[in-house]
């Protein structure tokens, strides 16, 4: 199975994607992780990559392409992947079928985890981290039984500087803006699928599992 994960930050794609990779066998595939490895082992493109890095500049869609098509034809992603964090534009997306298409593949599914604005902003203004053991709670939906005090350590909890009401509304249009020509790009190829991503977590897998069958 080739799948797609879209979702704004926040939307628990993270979880999502564990759930799907364990269900499917399939690898998960991040540019973030691809970058990290290429740079690690110092190869070719991993150099390039980190040139831009280091002045503080994007990675070319070039040459992300051709990192995320180098780690496509590894021998685990003969069977399927599940791609995280690209493509990011229509340009990538196009470069990506090109790409897919050379290989004898199609993508079978892109799945956009949909959540309001209002609950992500939400989600996030009442998300407390303990100090101490990292463990994370909500003040609404998962708060801890003494507030202000962690349940596992007894650490103190505190919030994030970015997650802020105007931080976290400014990461959202900027993800909206960006994705959503990528969003029409899909659709128009009818392999859009939008999952409600404001219900439970399991829920929200359960959904997923709808559209993509049981995989056998
Ligand atoms: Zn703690």
């Amino acid at each position: 199975m080739r799948l797609i994960l879209l979702g704004p930050p926040g939307a628990g794609k993270g979880t999502q994607a564990s759930g799907i990779i364990n269900k499917y066998n399939i690898p998960h595939i991040s540019t973030g992780d691809i970058f990290r490895k290429n740079i690690k082992e110092g190869t070719q493109l991993g150099k390039k990559a980190k040139e831009y890095m280091d002045q503080g500049l994007l990675v070319p869609d070039e040459l992300v392409v051709d990192l995320v098509k180098d780690r496509l034809t590894q021998d685990d992603c003969k069977e399927g992947f599940l791609l995280d964090g690209f493509p990011r534009t229509v340009a990538q997306a196009e470069a990506l079928d090109t790409e897919l298409n050379n290989l004898g593949w199609e993508l079978d599914r892109v799945i956009n985890i949909q959540v309001s604005k209002d609950s992500l902003v939400e989600r996030a203004v009442g998300r407390r981290i303990c100090k101490d053991c990292g463990a994370t709670y909500h003040i609404k939906f998962n708060p801890p039984t003494i507030p202000g005090k962690c349940d596992v350590c007894g650490g103190e909890l505190y919030q994030r500087d970015d997650d802020t009401e105007e931080t976290v509304s400014k990461r959202i249009e900027v993800y909206q803006k960006q994705t959503s020509p990528l969003i029409n790009y899909y659709e128009e190829k009818d392999i859009l699928a939008n999952i409600d991503g404001q219900q439970d977590i399991d829920k929200v897998f359960d959904d997923i599992v709808k559209v993509l069958g049981s995989g056998n």
